[in-house]
């Protein structure tokens, strides 16, 4: 049996270090926040729980939803399934797929959407084909701007369809983004049947979601960061925080660096960086650059009901109006947040200079704008948290280069969503690696010879 140390308790390390205890390997986590989830965790607000971002999943998160199933934790009673549906909150623009079985669905989105002329709606399936027709490949190089250009793809159609869904999957804005992560998304999603497509809102806070469960019989240190590793005579790895800790004193044969980019390069300076794969990597690492996503949770008066439970949002940025989803968590009836509604700001850099209390009666003022002929109006907010994750997600861009997880560092592995993979930063990405990095682990060590 190997010793395992795992830094980081987000998707991607929660989910490599099942699988390696489920290999028969001796596992001990480490997390630096007292919360386990990583950017997909639980937050105290003060009047209950809500996530530190509103996540989204998708029918196409195949890894998370048998992850799930393993733990006993039936996908079906923890998210709220519905057909993949942009609804304006004005309803003045729809897009969707009707219920109905593969490839017909396709066409349902044809016939089904609101607010798009034939033309449109023609060059939305062009685009699909010539994706098909690529393997959804584009070539290296291209934007997400580019490749909506060469497909014809109307000023309306990038506005109200491309644009949104790219920086929601990409958190990267169009003329940046990274065409060939973005055929990915689209391949695993309109391009996929009808059970990819559908939208899966949460109904347990992240960290409830399966990641506690998932660590319930593993050793795991919240509120541990790790500062430093280092190597002891046999190539063992050692691992250093300033809190002092029994598992911190043994060796570890292997060690999953499972952090974001900053504390993952911070580790790995620790080590001596002697190879030129290792200097290699660790530029990688320096070059990623990061975008914002902030989410603002409102506490009406009381529960207050929208006709669905996500509905899109127009922007203008001249009124600091940036609000792109607004979620209603009491149109979900089993929902953790019962008594919320958030509104999610992806690609949030404008944030930045402005102070909280205006953006937050922005955002008030933009949802009051643009609901529903004969809606409720919005009860008085009785209180609201804005949650700005600076570091969100890695920046799409066709530049981007991503490393391996097995590093050249002897027994360092990486699992993250930032890791090498088609995905964009999202949390099938981080399941995936996590569970990925884990097999390679496993394989490694049952090739090596033991140490006697
Ligand atoms: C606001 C927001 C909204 C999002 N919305 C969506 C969405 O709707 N759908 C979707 O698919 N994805 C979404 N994402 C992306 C998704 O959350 C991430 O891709 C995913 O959570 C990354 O998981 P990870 O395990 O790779 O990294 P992380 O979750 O970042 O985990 C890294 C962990 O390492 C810990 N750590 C760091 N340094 C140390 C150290 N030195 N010692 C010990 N522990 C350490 C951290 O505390 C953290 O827990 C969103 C992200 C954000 C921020």
């Amino acid at each position: 049996m190997s010793r395992i140390a795992v830094i980081g308790a987000g998707w991607a390390g929660a989910a490599c270090a099942w699988q390696l205890s489920q290999q028969g390997h001796e596992v001990t986590v480490f997390e630096s926040s007292p919360t386990l989830g990583g950017r997909a965790r639980r937050v105290q607000a003060t009047w209950g729980t809500i996530d530190n971002g509103q996540h989204l999943l998708i029918g196409a998160y195949t890894q998370t939803l048998e992850l799930m199933t393993a733990l006993g934790l039936a996908p079906e009673q923890r998210f709220h399934r519905q057909e993949l549906r942009f609804q304006s909150l004005d309803q003045t623009f729809s897009f969707g797929y009707w219920p109905l079985p593969a490839p017909w669905h396709q066409l349902g989105a044809i016939w089904g959407s609101r607010g798009l002329g034939w033309k449109d709606k023609l060059a939305l399936l062009k685009l699909m084909s010539h994706l098909k027709k690529q393997r959804w490949q584009p070539p290296v190089g291209q934007t997400v701007a580019q490749l909506l250009t060469q497909c014809g793809q109307s000023p309306l159609l990038i506005e109200r369809l491309w644009q949104p869904l790219c920086i929601a999957a990409l958190n990267t804005p169009i003329n940046e983004a990274c065409a060939q992560i973005f055929a990915a998304v689209l391949r695993d999603s309109l391009g996929s049947g009808r059970h990819s497509t559908q939208l899966l809102i949460p109904l347990k806070d992240m960290t409830q979601l399966w990641v506690q469960q998932a660590l319930q019989d593993i050793p795991y240190h919240t509120g541990t960061p790790i500062q430093k590793l280092q190597y002891d005579a046999q190539q063992r790895l050692l691992l250093f925080s300033q809190k002092p800790h029994h598992a911190l004193a043994q060796p570890f044969d292997c060690c999953v660096i499972a952090t974001q980019v900053p504390p993952a390069v911070r580790l790995l300076q620790s080590l001596e960086t002697s190879t030129h794969a290792q200097q290699e990597v660790l530029s990688t690492l320096k070059e990623i650059r990061f975008n914002p996503i902030a989410t603002l949770y409102l506490q009406p008066e009381f529960a207050w009901t929208l006709p669905t439970p996500m509905s899109m949002l127009y922007e203008d940025h001249a009124r600091r109006h940036y609000g792109q989803w607004v979620f209603n968590h009491a149109a979900l009836p089993t929902s953790f947040a019962q008594n919320t509604i958030s509104i999610v700001i992806s690609d949030a850099a404008a944030l930045k200079a402005q102070d909280k209390a205006t953006v937050t009666a922005a955002l008030i003022e933009q949802l009051q704008s643009q609901l529903p002929r004969g809606q409720h109006p919005l009860p008085p907010i009785v209180d609201s948290m804005l949650i700005t994750e600076q570091r969100a997600t890695f920046w799409a861009s066709p530049q981007l280069k991503r490393p391996k997880a097995n590093s050249p560092w002897p027994g360092i592995y990486f699992a993250a969503d930032w890791v090498d993979s088609d995905y964009p930063a999202v949390l099938e990405g981080a399941v995936r690696s996590g569970l990925s990095t884990a097999k390679l682990i496993h394989t490694a060590l049952s090739d090596a010879p033991s140490r006697g």
